[in-house]
C-alpha cells in the first residue's frame, strides 16, 4: 500500500519566483505549484498538504515554530500518516528544525527541506530536494532519527546541521561529524546514528533571549542593554574554548544577579566549550560565576534551546541542569 505523507508548506526560496518589476525573488508558488514540479509523485506516495504560509524564513518567528510543532503533534500519531515534511526558507531552516527536534519526541520521520535556487532560476533545486525529502520521509530507515534536514541529496541531523554558504546548493553541512547519510537512487542510506538526542517537553517558550557574538575588546554595555530591555536569557558566543574579555565580567555578574541565565557557547565552528582556563574571563572563572556551558552548539541553536527551557522554568539551577544535560559534549 502507498504511504501517505503530510507536507506543511511554510515558504522560502522553494516557493519563490523573480518578480519582473523588482528583479528580485519574492513568495509566489503555492503548494500545488511546488508539487507539480515533481514527476511521478503519485506513483510513490500520497500527499496531504497544509498551506501554513508563504513566508521568507527571516519572517519566521519562534511563535510560528511552535504553531508548526502543534500541527505536527496533532497529526503525527494518525495511522494513515507515515511521515511529515516541512518546506522552509533556508536562512532560518536549522533553527526551526532544531526547535522541532527538541520538542517532538516520537519515531516517525520529520524532514525539513528548502531550496537555494528559486523557481525562475535555471536549475531550481526545489524539486530534487523535495523528492529526496519524500524518499527519506517514506523510508522505514528514517524511523527514530529525529528531525532531519534533507538538501542536495544529503541527510543531516537537526542538532548538527548549519547553513555554511550563502549561495551553494551544497550549503547544509554538519561541520563536526559530517552527514548522517545520503539519498541515492531514490533511497535513503544512513552511515551513522545520532547519540544523545535531547528532548524538552514544554507548551510555552520565552522569546526574549539575547545573543552576543564576543570579539576582542568588547565590554559589558551590550549585556547591560539586554538586562535593561527585559531580556530573560543571554547567549554568549564566546572566544575559543569559552572565554571573554575581562571588561564583560561585570555585565555577566549583573545579569546573573538579576536571575538572567547566561549560556556560553563558542564562536569557533566546531568543538565544545569547557572550563579550561582559570584567568579573569576564562571558562573556569565564568563557570564559578554561574555561567552555563552550551557544549558545541552554535549561538542561534543555543538560543532556541534556552527559549524552550525558559518556557518551563526560571529557576537558575534547574535551567543549568536542563541545559547541560544531554547536550552533545557538554560535560
Ligand atoms: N532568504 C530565503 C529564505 O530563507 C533563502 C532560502 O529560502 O533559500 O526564505
Amino acid at each position: 500500500m502507498k504511504k501517505k505523507l503530510l507536507i506543511i508548506f511554510t515558504g522560502g526560496t522553494i516557493a519563490m519566483k523573480v518578480d519582473p518589476l523588482l528583479h528580485a525573488a519574492i513568495p509566489a508558488l503555492n503548494s500545488e505549484e511546488i508539487m507539480s514540479t515533481i514527476n511521478n509523485i503519485e506513483e510513490i506516495v500520497d500527499v496531504e498538504s497544509i498551506n501554513f504560509g508563504n513566508l521568507p524564513s527571516p519572517h519566521i518567528l519562534p511563535g510560528h515554530m511552535m504553531e508548526i510543532c502543534n500541527i505536527i503533534k496533532s497529526n503525527i500519531h494518525r495511522e494513515d500518516i507515515s511521515g511529515v515534511i516541512i518546506t522552509h526558507g533556508t536562512d532560518t531552516l536549522e533553527e526551526t528544525a532544531y526547535f522541532l527536534d527538541l520538542i517532538i519526541d516520537q519515531e516517525k520521520p520529520i524532514i525539513v527541506v528548502g531550496a537555494m535556487r528559486n523557481n525562475s532560476e535555471l536549475g531550481y533545486d526545489g524539486s530534487s530536494n523535495l523528492s529526496a525529502a519524500i524518499c527519506t520521509a517514506s523510508s522505514p530507515r528514517a524511523l527514530g532519527k529525529g528531525v532531519l534536514v534533507v538538501m542536495n541529496n544529503e541527510v543531516n541531523a537537526a542538532g548538527e546541521v548549519v547553513k555554511t554558504n550563502t549561495l551553494s546548493l551544497d550549503t547544509f553541512k554538519s561541520p563536526e561529524f559530517g552527514p548522517l547519510g545520503i539519498v541515492d537512487n531514490d533511497e535513503v542510506i544512513f552511515y551513522r546514528d545520532i547519540i544523545n538526542r535531547k528532548h524538552i517537553q514544554t507548551e510555552n517558550i520565552e522569546e526574549k533571549i539575547g545573543l552576543i557574538k564576543v570579539a576582542s575588546g568588547m565590554e559589558s554595555d551590550i549585556i547591560d542593554f539586554y538586562i535593561a530591555s527585559g531580556y530573560k536569557g543571554i547567549i554568549l558566543e564566546a572566544l575559543g574554548r569559552g572565554n571573554i574579555p575581562p571588561q564583560m565580567i561585570a555585565g555577566v555578574k549583573r545579569a546573573i544577579a538579576n536571575n538572567i541565565p547566561i549560556v556560553m557557547v563558542s564562536r569557533c565552528h566546531t568543538g565544545r566549550v569547557l572550563d579550561t582556563y582559570g584567568y579573569q574571563g576564562g571558562g573556569k572563572h565564568l563557570r564559578d560565576l554561574g555561567v552555563i556551558l552550551g557544549g558545541n552548539l552554535p549561538g542561534h541553536k543555543a538560543r532556541i534551546q534556552l527559549m524552550l527551557i525558559l518556557g518551563k522554568t526560571n529557576n537558575l539551577s534547574t535551567i543549568k541542569d536542563l541545559f547541560e544535560k544531554d547536550n552533545l559534549y557538554t560535560n
